[in-house]
């Protein structure tokens, strides 16, 4: 009987979701294609969609003739006259990621069973499609994609186009060619146009693509020609005779051979009867148009993906904005054979880019501790692809932080990752919470230690201040043991938490108080692998003492902190004496490390901490490793890293900043010489800026220091 009302729950729960699911993506529709002012990421779309589809593929009965998934596009017609497309624009299949794409390919291969086959793959523009006719040679008409079938007639519009020709270019013209491209906004122009509607006290437009979208449809062509948009051709249909009578059945892929030779008129040439994609493209060029150059040939996969590895990285560099691959077949032939389904052509696919937003559920919310004491709460995710990793942990950072999200256990909600950052939750899709879901309260009391949290006025985290908690401790020594600190092999999260669960570790110093005998009590732990850590204990004795500073976890002093601070302070005993603006007055170091460094010395535990390291025989003094002593580019130069890089850790590319002669600082004045920018840099570059200093790419720093 119970488990008879769950599945009735269940199947009740299926079809909200369902009715939910139908109405936030139309709403999401229609705020995108009709007023051109999304609310919601392209990703996340996608993903919801994703869902309903496949929901739908489950339980067919919940279909609905209103559901998204029933309709190529969204967008009824409007002010402009309503024009049918002879041949359909059909939208395109999606492929997420590689093992998508070779899935398709397997479909396509079950229908037309070859291997003797290639792929043209194009960066798809993230724009907005016009479907254009020329009528001998003179463009008669610009049409929006509208649903597919009817578009919108916006010819004045298309006319303003610079990248578009009024008139083919050449003397041997089809009587009718047919061109489907890309119109879209370069993206300074698009930053400008909001720029000026931000000072005009107008809306901004969200994304270029839909500032490309609503410049179209405007009925003034001359905001249209103010505008700037630029074009990119893709397909071309070529038809011979003067088009009356023709249906769009006998147009079907145009670029028929015999049409044009047909045509006594327009004898052909060797341009103008393209029977593959490529030349196809090539023929569009020769025609007067932009085609983008960044395309290529894709005999197999691997060489497909070679190229989509390039451009996920690469399509940054773009002063245009794309999201993802379309790979076509190249035969016309075999894309002829292969035909259209509802929606989509079958012999084509758009590989999107790995998005940094999408959207899951939360199982469960959870807290951490970690090793300053730091309460966070931490959303248990249904796992989710993100950024090329799977994701079932957010970071929820602090209660207040929850409380404005109102995020609760069963939340659909988006999640954000954008390169090494942590993933977030950034939204709560409230529309597709579940029914019964309570409010998330941070717990009073820690845990792991069950003694009260803290949570000052002032302040947006909630921390537990018992030094002995467990979480603490653990936390400090996996920050101890870790690669950039004291490097000792072997001494990962698993032991430390068996140690200490066990008693044997209350602080860092017990480490060096281990015996081999007492690890071998330990569960799994095996004499050599006791031998080994022993060994890798005392080897860790003769890190440097930029590394023990940085080992420690004093709040505020990373790994370049801690080496300019133990460059200005070669001992312990010299740090510890110094006052705050002894410490402030290093180059480099701001009040509040300076702060936090003094107050760390002033605590008695802290201080007997430090005697108990410097009697088991730890560097506490001595040089910071000297830098390169060779002349490099970067020797004496200061620089100042700031924002994410492509591929380096900053603590790496710090690292070999200081091999090469250079100096880290975090704050950036007039004497830096560099600054390191990343993505998503911050106030450290507007100084930089602001004060004329030089910029390096990570990929200009490499190639500096390859120089070396
Ligand atoms: P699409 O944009 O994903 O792909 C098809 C389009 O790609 C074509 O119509 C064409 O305009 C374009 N394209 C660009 N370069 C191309 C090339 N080289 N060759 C061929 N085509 C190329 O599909 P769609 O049907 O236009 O739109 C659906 C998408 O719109 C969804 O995937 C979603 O991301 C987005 N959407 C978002 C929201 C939202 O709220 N954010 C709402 C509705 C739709």
């Amino acid at each position: 009987m119970g488990d008879r009302v769950a599945t009735v729950d269940g199947h009740q729960a299926l079809v909200n979701r369902v009715a939910e699911l139908r109405s936030l993506l139309n709403r999401a529709s229609y705020e995108y294609y009709v007023l051109d002012a999304p609310t919601m990421e392209d990703a996340v779309y996608d993903q919801l969609y994703r869902e309903l589809q496949e929901l739908e593929a489950q339980h067919p009965q919940l279909i609905t003739p209103d559901s998204p998934t029933q309709r190529v596009g969204d967008r009824p017609s409007s002010q402009f006259n309503s024009v049918r497309h002879n041949i359909p624009l059909y939208s395109l299949e999606n492929a997420f990621n590689t093992e998508e794409l070779e899935s398709w390919q397997g479909r396509w291969q079950r229908i037309v069973p070859t291997n003797d086959f290639e792929y043209v793959v194009e960066l798809k523009i993230d724009g907005s499609a016009l479907a254009l006719t020329y009528e001998h040679g003179v463009l008669v008409r610009g049409a929006t994609r509208g649903d597919g079938t009817t578009g919108e007639d916006i010819t004045p519009n298309v006319r303003t186009i610079r990248s578009i020709p009024l008139r083919l270019v050449g003397d041997r013209i089809p009587a009718i060619v047919e061109v489907r491209g890309e119109a879209f906004l370069p993206l300074d122009v698009f930053e400008q146009i909001n720029q000026e509607r931000e000072a005009n006290g107008e809306p901004l437009f969200a994304n270029p693509r839909n500032a490309a979208a609503g410049t179209l449809r405007q009925l003034d062509s001359r905001i249209v020609a103010k505008r700037r948009l630029d074009f990119f051709a893709y397909t071309l249909y070529i038809r011979a005779g003067d088009g009356n009578g023709e249906s769009a059945q006998q147009l079907d892929l145009g670029i028929e051979m015999n049409a044009v030779e047909e045509s006594v008129e327009h004898p052909r040439t060797a341009i103008l009867t393209p029977k593959s994609q490529w030349d196809a493209l090539e023929a569009l060029q020769h025609f007067g148009f932009r085609v983008n150059p960044n395309r290529q040939l894709c005999p197999s996969m691997a060489e497909l993906k070679a190229f989509a590895d390039h451009w996920e990285q690469a399509r940054t560099t773009l002063p245009y904005l794309t999201d993802g691959l379309v790979v076509k077949l190249n035969s016309l032939a075999l894309q002829e054979e292969l035909g259209f389904t509802q929606k989509f052509p079958r012999w084509a696919i758009a590989l999107k880019f790995p998005a940094e937003e999408a959207p899951t559920v939360v199982e469960h919310i959870s807290v951490n501790v970690g090793r300053t004491g730091a309460v966070t709460p931490v959303a248990e995710l249904k796992p989710v692809s993100l950024a090329g990793t799977t994701v079932s942990r957010a970071t929820l950072h602090n209660a207040d932080f929850v409380a404005q999200l109102d995020v609760r256990v069963g939340d659909t909600v988006i999640i954000h990752k954008a390169g090494e950052i942590i993933p977030e939750v950034v939204k709560v899709l409230t529309e597709l919470r579940p029914e019964h879901t309570h409010p998330f309260h941070m717990p009073t009391h820690c845990p792991e230690c069950a003694q009260p949290l803290v949570k000052p006025l002032d302040e947006a985290v909630t921390r537990c201040v018992n030094e002995f908690c467990p979480a603490i401790v653990r936390g400090a020594l996996i920050h101890w043991a870790s690669r950039q600190a004291m490097d000792i092999n072997g001494l990962g999260e698993k032991w430390v938490t068996q140690f200490v669960e066990r008693g044997l570790l209350h602080s860092v110093a017990d480490i060096y108080d281990l015996t081999a005998e007492q690890l071998q009590t330990i569960d799994r732990m095996g004499k050599k692998s006791a031998e080994n850590l022993i060994g890798a204990i005392a080897q860790s004795k003769q890190q440097p003492w930029s590394r023990v500073l940085y080992g420690l976890g004093i709040r505020h002093v990373g790994n370049v902190n801690a080496q300019v601070l133990t460059q200005a302070f070669p001992s312990v005993e010299q740090l510890a004496e110094a006052d705050i603006d002894a410490i402030a007055a290093v180059y480099g170091i701001g009040p509040e490390i300076a702060q936090s460094v003094y107050q760390w010395f002033r605590v008695s535990a802290h201080q007997a901490l430090i005697q108990r390291l410097q009697a088991a025989g730890l560097q506490l003094a001595g040089e910071t490793p000297a830098a390169s002593t060779t002349s490099t580019p970067l020797s004496g130069k200061t620089v100042v890293i700031t924002g994410t890089l492509p591929t380096l850790k900053r603590d790496e590319a710090a690292a070999l900043i200081q091999q090469a002669g250079g100096k880290v600082t975090s704050s950036v004045s007039k004497k830096t010489d560099y600054v390191l920018v990343g993505e998503e840099a911050g106030s450290k570059l507007d100084k930089a800026i602001a004060l004329g200093i030089t910029q390096l790419s990570e990929a200009a720093l490499l190639n500096l220091l390859s120089n070396i």
